[in-house]
């Protein structure tokens, strides 16, 4: 029997009160409890777990009997997380401070569990955020991959990404970061009953959603985009551990959307570039891909020191050949010289259609004199060439400008040096290959 008199009681209560307001985790509080019942003439004990709490405390009403009293320690009013236990036959007021301790414990226990959840949640929230933002600068898919695996790992452990994209309705593996050896080269998705939705043959199965893929757990997400599917992700621990557990799914969910938003850019953007970089009409570099392809030349021989060369090769009299035959004969005869002019040189070299009917060539390796003998090749056979077109056989001439680059040369200069020289040619009686430096000219027609 407790004999406490209530000012004590109460005192205790205030320094309890005080105590809470500082302490900074369960731990704290489980002291500050101790310290604040100890010695108040009846010992009581106190349960505050880290784990779960044994099961005969688990109680959420203060109880009494022959051997005991105990006061539940009730986290949001009503899940037990800890008990005061006293010695039976307390007297009422005793029971009630008991109570009350219980309640401040739990209250600052749930402001504590509050300001972890905020701080999770907000350190989650940036990192979804700078991720997201990462994703939409992402240039291709390996990028996109690396950076969503690394903001993944941050949340979840470590994991490692796969990405197959659909080949043929069947998802082929395209980009992963870890070993390659752990994910299969294709794989036949399946929903969550089992049915097939992506893929077929006998290709590994594996279920969207969480499962194992190779032992280890892992999540397994069809990626869609506004334009469809795209294609799996899978998510997996790159060391072994417990399945993903359930706000970890949800918040790679969340992931996994910027992802698939992320990889649609990339191959939007990688397809425009390609359509900016290439010529419809005849599949050459365009203009601007070409002087880009130019300017890293000149920036390598400027470094390495080997000779390069460019013509500028004008179809003769071209707008004679629309004039007569009509603009679709035109096209015909500028495909054909675009594939007389691929033919006749190397696949290192570079053509390039520079504007209607006016090519460019880049010779790296090549100095004036082996510039000039392909120069004449091209020449030649673009006068032997006879293009068919609705019943007749168009013929062409093309006028070629040599330049030869040196270290005193910007690009541009290389460029108006292989230009003049193709003027030159124009008013040397066209069907010739002039070179820019000597003035030399190889006329066709002698
Ligand atoms: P020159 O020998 O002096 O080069 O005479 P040219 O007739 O070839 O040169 P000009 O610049 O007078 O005319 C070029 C013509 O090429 C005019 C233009 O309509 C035509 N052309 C430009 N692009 C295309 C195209 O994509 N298709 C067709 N069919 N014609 C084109
Ligand atoms: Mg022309
Ligand atoms: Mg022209």
């Amino acid at each position: 029997m407790a004999a406490s008199p209530p000012e004590l009681l109460l005192g205790r209560l205030r320094a309890l009160a005080r105590t809470l307001r500082e302490a900074e985790g369960r731990q704290a509080v489980l002291q500050a409890l101790v310290r604040a019942l100890d010695s108040l003439g009846s010992p009581v004990v106190v349960h505050l777990p880290a784990g779960p709490l044994d099961q005969e405390l688990i109680s959420t009403r203060t109880s009494a009997d022959s051997e005991r009293t105990l006061v539940p320690i009730l986290r949001y009013g009503s899940q037990p997380v800890g008990a005061l236990v006293a010695p039976a036959m307390q007297t009422e007021a005793f029971v009630g401070a008991l109570e009350t301790a219980a309640e401040l414990a739990a209250s600052r226990l749930g402001q504590l569990d509050l300001q972890a959840t905020v701080l999770r949640r907000s350190l989650e929230l940036a990192l979804l955020n700078d991720l997201s933002r990462g994703l939409n600068a992402a240039e291709n898919s390996e990028e996109a991959l690396s950076l969503a695996a690394a903001g993944l790992s941050q949340l979840t452990g470590p994991v490692e990404l796969a990405l197959y994209q659909l080949r043929e309705g069947i998802p082929a593996l395209v980009s992963w970061t870890g070993p390659a050896e752990v994910f299969p080269a294709t794989v036949r998705i399946l929903d969550g009953s089992g049915q097939t939705i992506l893929g077929g043959g006998r290709a590994t199965g594996m279920r969207t959603g969480p499962g194992v893929v190779a032992d280890r757990p892992a999540l397994v997400h069809v990626l869609r985009s506004s334009a469809g599917l795209v294609g799996v992700l899978v998510i997996r621990r790159a060391v072994d551990g417990p399945p993903f557990p359930e706000d970890q799914t949800a918040l790679a969910l969340a992931l996994v959307e910027h992802l698939a938003i992320a990889l649609h850019n990339v191959e939007v953007l990688a397809w425009s570039r390609h359509q900016a970089a290439f010529d419809d009409l005849t599949g050459l570099a365009a203009r601007r891909h070409f002087l880009d392809e130019l300017r890293r030349e000149v920036a390598r021989v400027r470094r390495q020191g080997a000779p390069l060369s460019m013509l500028m090769v004008d179809a003769d009299h071209f707008k004679v050949i629309n004039d007569t035959w009509g603009h679709p004969a035109g096209d015909a005869v500028l495909v054909a010289l675009a594939e007389c002019l691929k033919e006749g040189t190397r696949t290192l070299d570079v053509v390039g259609r520079l504007g209607g009917e006016e090519f460019g060539v880049l010779l790296p390796a090549a100095d004036v004199e082996a510039a000039l003998m392909v120069a004449e090749r091209l020449r030649a056979s673009a006068e032997n060439m006879r293009v068919p077109y609705a019943e007749q056989s168009l013929r062409v001439t093309v006028s070629i400008g040599v330049a030869e680059w040196g270290p005193e040369l910007s690009l541009e200069d290389l460029v108006e040096l292989a230009d003049g020289a193709l003027y030159r040619s124009k008013k040397a009686g066209r069907n010739t290959v002039t070179v820019a430096s000597a003035l030399t000219t190889m006329d066709g027609t002698t």
